[in-house]
C-alpha cells in the first residue's frame, strides 16, 4: 500500500454507512427488480401482480450467539425466525428458505442434528420449505446463513418509505425483553466462569429467556388489522432496537415522529430484570434489539380499529420531518431519538 493511500477504519463509517458506500454505485438493470437494497427484503416482480420478496441474514458464533448458553436446537429455530420476521415486515408470506452452514470439527454429527431439529421445527411452525443451502468446513466455530423467500401481491407490499404526517405509530407485543434476557444469561455465564460450582439463577425469568433464545416472528398481525379495514403505510421489523428502526422509517419516509414514553409496551419481567441491572426499562426497549416485533404506521382513520386491539400498541404519531424524531416523557423536555442499537462495526 502506498503511503498516500488512505485507510479508513470500519468503525468510522459504521454498519449502515458502510453498506451505503459499498452498494451505492450498483444500479438495478433488470426491470423486474422493484426494490433492491434498503428495506427488510428485496422485492422482485413475478411478471403479473405477484411479487417475490427475498432476505438473508448471517449469524456468527461469538458475534451473534454464544454456545455456552445457547442450545443448538433453539439456535436453529431462531436463525429461521429472524429471516421470516423480515418477510412479514414487508407484509408478505414466507414460503421457502435455504440454509448454509460453516462448521469446525469441534461439532459432532449429533450436535448438527440438534441444530437442524430446530430448523425443522421452525419450518413446520411457519409452514415454510427448506429448499437448499450449502455446507462448508470452518476454521472458527459455527456460521449460519439463512435466506428466506416470500410472496405478496405488489399492491399489498409495505415498505419503510410510506409513512405520512399524522399517521399513527404502532408496535406489536412488547420491547426490551430479549435484551434483558441476554443480560441475565451473560451475568450467569460470568458467575459460572468465576465459580464452576455455581448454579445459574434463572427462575422466574422464563419469558425474557424465551424472547432471546426462542423468539417468534409476528405472523398474522397485519392480516388481523387488514380484516378491520386498515393497511399499514410503512413497516419494519425491530431487530436493532425501536430507536434505530424508527429512524429508518423517518429517513425513508422523509418524516419525523413523536412517541410517548408511557405508551411503550414493556413486560413485567423486562422491567424487573432492568431494575436488577440498574437500567431504565425504557432504555432496554429503545436500544435493546432482537425483539422481532413489527413497527408500523397506519392512517389516523385506523385509530378506532386499532385502539385496544390485543397485541398492538399505538405509541405515537408521525410529524413533519422538520420537527425531528423525539421521545415525549410524562414530564420534562422531549428527548431526541438517536440510534444506539446494534451496530456490528462499532469500535471495541
Ligand atoms: P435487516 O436489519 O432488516 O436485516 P439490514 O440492516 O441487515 O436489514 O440491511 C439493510 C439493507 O442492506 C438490506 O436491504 C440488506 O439486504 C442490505 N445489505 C446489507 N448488507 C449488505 C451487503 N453486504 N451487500 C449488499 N446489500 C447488503
Ligand atoms: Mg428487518
Amino acid at each position: 500500500m502506498s503511503k498516500e493511500q488512505k485507510r479508513t477504519e470500519l468503525y468510522e463509517l459504521g454498519e449502515f454507512r458502510l453498506i451505503e458506500r459499498l452498494i451505492g454505485s450498483f444500479d438495478a438493470s433488470q426491470k423486474d427488480t422493484i426494490k433492491g437494497v434498503g428495506d427488510d427484503a428485496a422485492v422482485i416482480s413475478c411478471g403479473n401482480s405477484d411479487c417475490m420478496v427475498v432476505t438473508t441474514d448471517l449469524l456468527l458464533e461469538g458475534i451473534h450467539f454464544d454456545l455456552t448458553y445457547f442450545p443448538l436446537k433453539h439456535l436453529g429455530y431462531k436463525s429461521v425466525v429472524v429471516n421470516l420476521s423480515d418477510i412479514y415486515a414487508m407484509n408478505a408470506k414466507p414460503g421457502q428458505i435455504t440454509v448454509s452452514i460453516g462448521v469446525s470439527k469441534r461439532f459432532s454429527v449429533e450436535e448438527l442434528d440438534e441444530l437442524y431439529a430446530g430448523i425443522k421445527l421452525a419450518c413446520e411452525r411457519y409452514g415454510v420449505d427448506l429448499v437448499g443451502g450449502d455446507t462448508s468446513s470452518s476454521m472458527t466455530g459455527l456460521t449460519i446463513s439463512v435466506t428466506a423467500i416470500g410472496r405478496a401481491k405488489a399492491d399489498e407490499i409495505v415498505y419503510r418509505s410510506g409513512a405520512k404526517i399524522n399517521d399513527l405509530i404502532c408496535v406489536t407485543g412488547n420491547l426490551g425483553a430479549a435484551y434483558m434476557g441476554l443480560q441475565l444469561l451473560e451475568r450467569e455465564k460470568r458467575i459460572f466462569q468465576s465459580n464452576n460450582a455455581a448454579q445459574p439463577k434463572l427462575e422466574g425469568y422464563d419469558y425474557i429467556l424465551e424472547r432471546i433464545l426462542k423468539p417468534e416472528a409476528r405472523a398474522g398481525v397485519i392480516d388481523k388489522i387488514r380484516e378491520l379495514g386498515v393497511k399499514p403505510t410503512s413497516m419494519i421489523d425491530i431487530s436493532d432496537g425501536l430507536s434505530s428502526e424508527l429512524l429508518h422509517i423517518c429517513k425513508n419516509s422523509n418524516v419525523g415522529c413523536r412517541i410517548y414514553m408511557e405508551k411503550i409496551p414493556i413486560d413485567e419481567q423486562t422491567a424487573k430484570m432492568a431494575s436488577e441491572f440498574n437500567i431504565e426499562p425504557i432504555v432496554a426497549a429503545l436500544n435493546g434489539g432482537e425483539d422481532y416485533e413489527l413497527l408500523f404506521t397506519v392512517p389516523l382513520s385506523g385509530f378506532q380499529a386499532i385502539d385496544g386491539l390485543d397485541g398492538v400498541h399505538i405509541i405515537g404519531h408521525v410529524v413533519d420531518a422538520m420537527l425531528g424524531a423525539y421521545l415525549v416523557p410524562p414530564t420534562g423536555e422531549d428527548i431526541q431519538i438517536t440510534a444506539q442499537g446494534w451496530n456490528a462495526l462499532r469500535k471495541e
